[in-house]
């Protein structure tokens, strides 16, 4: 399998962080440090901060992605942020189905591909998290978990729309808890959903698949993680916060 077929995306989760003002600040001091990257750099921020982002990053290659979704198009849903909306401003990407969703806001894996569905029709492109809870690793169901939320998540999703797929693989211990998982632990999950791909689509389709890791990656420990095959970027929180952190992220993928 020859890595550099893929694309190496490093993105931020901003989760519910940074005001407008916060947000372009941070933005403005991304940029300069990751013009120079070769992977993909991708900023994930809250809504209210969309507008600011993209325009504090016309023209550089900070790509800018929402943090989530809704599946219909309009209507009776208060609160929520349809996919044409997102479109429209020039939104990228759209994160789905983080485990912070799926834990606290009712999230399911039926939900997920309904999101990932209709953010793939509008043009946009889902980067789908997945990931098994402590507790499934302890008895040893990681691969039943990943294997169930791999196929649900990606339910009749064509293998023209896989090509604008990205997998976000993140053990929900290591969200968040300065726990991350081993580069082993990180390869040898993130082979099994490339091998999971390869039998629901075909091998080709999941060569081409950009699988991410996250979970409390950083400065210190995204060169060894980043390394193995079948990881190909990060899906970044906290470090994402600090510009120095994140671009040292970058820089790691870019190697
Ligand atoms: C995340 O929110 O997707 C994440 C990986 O967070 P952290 O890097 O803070 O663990």
């Amino acid at each position: 399998m020859d890595k550099t077929k893929r694309k190496a995306i490093i993105a931020g989760n901003w989760k519910m962080n940074k005001t407008p003002k916060e947000a372009k600040e941070l933005l403005n001091a991304i940029t300069p440090l990751v013009k120079d990257a070769d992977c993909e750099v991708i900023a994930c921020v809250p809504y209210v901060d969309l507008s600011v982002a993209l325009e504090a990053t016309e023209g550089t290659n900070v790509k800018i992605g929402a943090e989530n979704c809704h599946w219909a198009e309009s209507g009776a849903f208060t609160g929520e942020i349809s996919t044409g909306m997102l479109k429209e401003m020039g939104v990228e990407y759209v994160v789905l189905g983080h485990s912070e969703r799926r834990q606290y806001f009712g999230e399911t894996d039926e939900t997920v591909n309904k999101r990932t569905k209709a953010a793939l029709a509008a043009g946009l492109k889902p980067i789908v998290c997945v990931g098994e809870l402590l507790w499934e690793r302890e008895c040893d169901i990681t691969e039943e978990v990943i294997a169930r939320q791999i196929k649900l998540d990606l339910w009749s999703v064509t293998e023209e729309e896989l090509k604008n797929v990205v997998i976000a693989y993140e053990p929900v211990w290591a969200i968040g808890t300065g726990k991350t998982a081993t580069a082993e632990q990180a390869e040898e999950v993130c082979a099994f959903i490339r091998a999971t791909v390869a039998k629901l689509y075909n091998q080709e389709a999941a060569d081409a698949l950009t699988i991410q890791y996250g979970g409390s990656m950083n400065d210190g420990n995204a060169d060894e993680l980043l390394s193995k095959t079948n990881v190909d970027g990060g899906l970044i929180g906290g470090a994402s916060l600090v510009a120095e952190k994140f671009a040292a992220i970058v820089k790691a993928a870019s190697k």
